[in-house]
């Protein structure tokens, strides 16, 4: 997907946009990355939706780390939202998010039959910042079965709405929301899991917050993918990134070096990962029962 460049004026016509679409639907799903559930949120999204019913998915589900995947779960359920995690490229997991999605409407459907409404769509549009998945999410909840479901207000000309199952319709573009990355270590976190183009951050910088993290939570998976011994696999960080480089066989070339560790955190080889910890944000997300 192409690079956004976010300026304040796209930022509030993005805002202004989603705003408009949203009248237009009955639930909106949120789409975050599990391995950054805070990081790769809206700073705006709870106003931007207000009361809305929302859906988050925790998406790249097979990418995070399940515990902290459950923790969050748990954590980010309100009176109207609701929190599932999913793993978008897979067809049977996409098949359990439709009986899940389901199953979470019910209420709504119950509602309307009350009110002697037999049987309605619900309307449903996706959010979420680049990269977090939204077409591959729409594509395969819809497998591309595109179909007029009748024009609303709100809905801009060229989009349309497809009709999922008898049940649900999905507006076919999503709304694209910038992340906050204002913030330094937000940014890092964004840059590793690549939702910031590479363009943006220089490697090696990442490449050490990478070692950082790891050595932090998962210290065994990093030993063993890059074969470091104890002994070796320490701070300083710079140091353990120029001991890693020649491990590769990679003399001197620190940034190849980084770009590897980067691309393999990324694609989940080191470990399944999660950078937001749940445990940071507990005085956020506090619950009774947890
Ligand atoms: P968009 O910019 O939000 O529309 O994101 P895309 O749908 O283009 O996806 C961005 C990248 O993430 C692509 O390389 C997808 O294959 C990948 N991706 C999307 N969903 C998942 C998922 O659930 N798991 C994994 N491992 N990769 C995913």
């Amino acid at each position: 997907m192409a690079t956004i460049q976010w300026f304040p004026g796209h930022m509030a016509k993005a805002k202004r946009q989603v705003q408009e679409q949203l009248k237009a639907v009955d639930a909106v799903i949120e789409l975050r990355d599990a391995r950054i559930p805070e990081s790769s949120k809206n700073p705006l999204i709870d106003h931007i939706i207000g009361n809305k019913r929302r859906i988050i998915v925790l998406n790249k589900s097979d990418l995070a780390d399940p515990a902290q995947t459950k923790l969050w779960m748990k954590g980010l359920k309100g009176q109207e939202t609701d929190v599932l995690a999913l793993d978008s490229k897979n067809p049977n997991a996409i098949k359990r998010f439709r009986k899940d999605l389901l199953a979470i409407t019910q209420d709504e459907r119950e509602k309307w039959l009350k009110k002697g409404m037999k049987h309605k769509l619900i309307r449903l549009m996706v959010v979420g910042i680049p990269n977090v998945g939204k077409s591959t999410f729409i594509n395969q909840l819809t497998q591309k079965k595109i179909a007029q479901v009748g024009n609303k207000p709100g809905v801009t000309k060229g989009q349309q709405w497809i009709q999922i199952d008898k049940d649900f319709a999905l507006l076919d573009t999503p709304g694209i929301l910038w992340p906050k990355f204002e913030d330094e270590e937000v940014g890092k976190r964004l840059a590793l899991t690549g939702a910031i183009k590479d363009t943006h951050y220089y490697s090696d910088d990442i490449a050490l917050f990478a070692l950082e993290f790891l050595l932090d939570y998962y210290p065994s998976a990093l030993r063993e993918r890059c074969h470091l011994t104890e002994e070796e696999a320490c701070p300083p960080y710079p140091d353990l990134l120029m001991t890693l480089t020649e491990k590769l066989g990679m003399k001197d070339d620190y940034e190849r070096a980084s770009d590897w560790l980067i691309r393999e955190l990324r694609e989940g080889r080191i470990a399944p990962v999660t950078l937001d910890r749940f445990e940071d944000y507990l005085m956020v997300y506090e619950k009774e029962e947890i």
